[in-house]
Formats: structure tokens, sequence, C-alpha cells
């Protein structure tokens, strides 16, 4: 089977090569000239860890190709998927799908012999559907079947999840269809991944829905923090004993910054607007978007009193500018609200990223980068981690605190003990936990 990957981005350029990796042939389309000749070239236009390696040995095997040539690969492949991007509209909730459409259109163009076109991109309710109709108004000759099949994987460990998903959802509404994508799939259904068959509109709504839930649950554990702190309570204990209940289960109980990423914050919003668009409020999540919005000045808040109410003319060390840790996507990361606001109040921000300095810098103006993450505390009156990574996790703080003008330590992540901070030389401030070393 013969597959064609349309939008090498962070999903399609992960699960083209996973896809290759089963032993299918794969071709990854983009329209983005440069990125493609990178890819030819060897080199990967995104980090995620073990990217390089399994792109380059299922290019040494001949399954994995990169074109931009659309037309090309579509006509060489059995199945082509849609995964290009669907942004948010600024100001508004609904979702950009000219990407998709575009897409679609340009499939259409190259179709010959049956087909399956599988909508990757995360899109409205409906959209699989009307996709169908604009492939079909530009070619009524055409044998095409149409599949929703939305991506779960996470930035930061996506070959893992595609390669063990929780699940696959799949709406299809034919048998030939049905039939190619469980053997496209085999190979994940023999190490147990379910197989979940639905229609399009249910397979799209899903997508929002997991989103969504995971997103509530997070404005939940933030205001879950703030209340912590309030009444002098550990947040910490507080999830480990939550996450226990089997009925709540361990994960997404970590309190942070504000949730951010390319995915919740739009897909939250495409589901208040697909509510609005149905007359069926999605209230819930209406608030969880709130919260979120309201907590990264929140946040700047946070840090302007640990430093004593003012950040005018201080130095702030910024540990960490992407989304969440091992990614180089800085889209809508607190950072990229949290650093604006800083500058503003007359801040200066020192930054380090393990991985998102380049996606970052044009999005920053104003910031100094440093490489090493210790040298950002030089002369700084305050270092705060904004993201999660590990090479900080293992920080030498004593280092970090002799080189700072003042030692106030703001842990957005909670990665420090309360135990460990305690003997450090540091006002050290955390999220829903008692403040150490702070008169
Ligand atoms: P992205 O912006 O990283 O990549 C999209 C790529 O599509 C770009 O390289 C762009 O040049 C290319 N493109 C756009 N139009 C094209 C066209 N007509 N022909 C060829 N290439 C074209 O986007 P992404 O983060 O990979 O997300 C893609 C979709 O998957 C979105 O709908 C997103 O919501 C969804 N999704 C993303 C994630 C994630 O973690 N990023 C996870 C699950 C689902």
């Amino acid at each position: 089977m013969k597959i064609a990957m349309v939008g090498a981005g962070y999903v399609g350029l992960v699960s083209g090569p996973c896809f290759s990796e089963f032993g299918f042939t794969v071709t990854c389309v983009d329209r983005d000239v440069e990125k493609i000749q990178m890819l030819k070239a060897g080199k990967v236009p995104i980090y995620e860890p073990g990217l390089d390696k399994l792109i380059e040995s299922n290019r040494a095997h001949n399954r994995l190709f990169f074109t931009c040539d659309l037309a090309e690969a579509v006509a060489s492949s059995d199945i082509i998927f849609i995964a290009v991007g669907t942004p948010g509209r600024r100001g508004e909730g609904a979702v950009d799908t000219g990407y998709v459409e575009d897409a679609a259109r340009q499939i259409a163009a190259g179709l010959n012999g049956f087909k399956i076109i599988a909508v990757k991109s995360t899109v409205p309710v409906g959209m699989t559907r009307k996709l169908a109709a604009i492939i079909r108004k530009v070619r009524p000759d055409a044998d095409f079947s149409m599949v929703s099949n939305p991506e779960f994987l996470r930035q930061g460990s996506a070959i893992e999840d595609f390669m063990r998903p929780d699940k696959i959802v799949i709406g299809v509404e034919d048998e030939r269809a049905k039939e190619m994508m469980q053997a496209l799939y085999r190979p994940l259904s023999l190490r147990d991944a379910p197989l979940i068959f639905t229609d399009f509109e249910t397979a799209e709504l899903i997508k929002y829905a997991n989103n969504s839930f995971l997103a509530m649950r997070l404005s939940f554990i933030n205001e879950l923090s703030d209340i912590c702190e309030a009444t002098g309570s550990n947040i910490n204990d507080a999830t480990l004993a939550l996450g226990k209940d089997r009925r709540i289960g361990p994960y997404f109980l970590h309190p942070g910054p504000a949730y951010g990423g390319s995915c919740f914050p739009k897909d939250t919003k495409a589901l208040v607007a697909a509510g609005e668009e149905y007359s069926s409020p999605m209230r819930s999540i209406e608030t969880a978007i709130a919260i979120n919005d309201a907590r990264k000045i929140k946040m700047v808040d946070r840090i302007a009193g640990a430093m004593g109410g003012d950040v005018a003319g201080k130095r702030i060390a910024i540990l960490g500018v992407s989304y969440k840790p091992n990614t180089d996507d800085v889209r809508e990361a607190p950072a990229m609200s949290i650093i604006p606001e800083l500058q503003k109040r007359g801040a200066e921000i020192v930054a380090h990223d393990p991985a998102a300095q380049k996606t970052a810098e044009k999005k920053l103006p104003g910031v100094i980068w440093e490489k090493d993450a210790l040298d950002s505390a030089k002369n700084a009156d305050c270092l705060v981690v904004l993201t999660e990574w590990n090479v900080y996790r293992g920080l030498d703080l004593n280092a970090a605190a002799k080189l700072m003008r003042s030692r106030v330590l703001v842990d957005l992540r909670n990665i420090y003990t309360l135990q460990e901070m305690s003997k450090l030389p540091f006002a050290y401030h955390s999220l829903g936990r008692p403040p150490i070393g702070v008169l």
C-alpha cells in the first residue's frame, strides 16, 4: 500500500515516517519548498525526539520520500492523508479551514483510479463531508472514499504515541475504505491498539472532545492549585491522592502557567464555536478557556509579586519558552504572553530554551538569549521556570544563586521539591505550595 501524506508539519512529518516504518511506501508532500529541500538534504525541520533517526533509516530503505509535487504523490498513492494546519481564526472561535480545502482541491486534481482520502487534520464537525463535496465538484468522475482519521499524538513523545496509541479513531462510511484502513493500521491493532470505527461527524467530534476534556482538567487543576495556595494546602499531595482514584487517574493533574500549544487553545475554541452553531452550548469549555486566558496575566502578577510587586528595571531569566518540553513549538506557549507583558512592565528578559530559541526569537523581540541555562542566571533578579525541560531539573541551583543579583526563583512547573529548596538560598515560589525562604 502506498501513502501520500499532505502536510509535513508536526503531525505529517511524524505519521508519514511511522507508516513507512511499518513497511509502507510513503511520500510526504509539503508546499514549503525550503522544508522539503531540508528534508531531502537529510535535515529535520522540527525538533521531535527520535525523528531524525526514524527518517534517516526509512529513507535508507527507500520507503520514505519528500516532494512538493502533490499531483505526482497523489497519482502514485492508494491512501492520501490530509495533515495540513487548521489554525484558529484570531478573534473568532472558528477554525481556518482554508488549508484543508485547498489541499482537497489539489488532491482532487490528481486523482486517478480508486483512492482513500483520509483527513488527519483536526477539522470542524461536518468538514470531512464538505471536503468530499469539494473533491466531487472538482472531479465528478473520481472514484474515492473519504475517511476521518483524527490524530492524537503529542508533540515531544509523538513517535511513541503514534506507535502505541491508546486508540485509533476512524470515521468511515463504506466497506472498501474500512477494509483498507484496517489493513493500514494492522501493525498497530496487532499490538492491541483499539480501532474505533464510527461515522465522520463522531470521529471529528471525538478529537475536539478529547482535547477539550484535557484542557478542562488542566484549568481545574490550575484553579485547585490557587485554592491550595490560599488555604496553605499542598497541590502535589492533593493531586497524588486524586490520581490514585481510578475514576480520575494520575495524568494531566500537574498545575502550570496555563495550557498552550497549537491544539488545546484552538480546539477548545472550536468546540465552543460548534456549540454556538448547533445551539448546544459548551459552557464547561467556555469556562476552562476563560480560566486559562486569565491565568497568563495572573502568572505575570505572580512573578511581579515575588519581586516585591514591580518588575520595572529588573532582569528576569526565563527558563523554557516552548509550550512543553521536548518540542521547539512555541505556538500559544505561555511564554509568548508572559514575556511581552513582563517587558511591557519594564523588565529586561534573558531567556534559555534547549530547542525553541530559533522558533521563538522572531516572535520575542528584545529578549537576550543564552545558550547555557546557567549563564542566563548572571545578574538576574529572578529566575522563572516556564517549561519543565529535564535540563532545568538538574540545574546547579547553588551555582545559579551565586550568579544572581537577587535570589528569587519562581517555579511555575513545580519541578523542585520543597525539601530541596529549603536547603538553598532562594526565596522560592511555586504553584499551590507554601513559599520557602520568603519573609
Ligand atoms: P503544522 O503547521 O506543523 O504543519 C502543517 C504543514 O502543512 C505545513 O508544513 C504547511 O506548509 C503544510 N501545508 C499547508 N497547506 C498545504 C498544501 N496545500 N499542500 C502541502 N502542504 C501544505 O501543523 P501540525 O501541527 O502538523 O497540525 C496539522 C493538523 O493536525 C492540524 O489540524 C492540527 O490541529 C492537527 N493535530 C496536531 C497535533 C500536534 O501536536 N501538532 C496533534 C494532533 C492533531
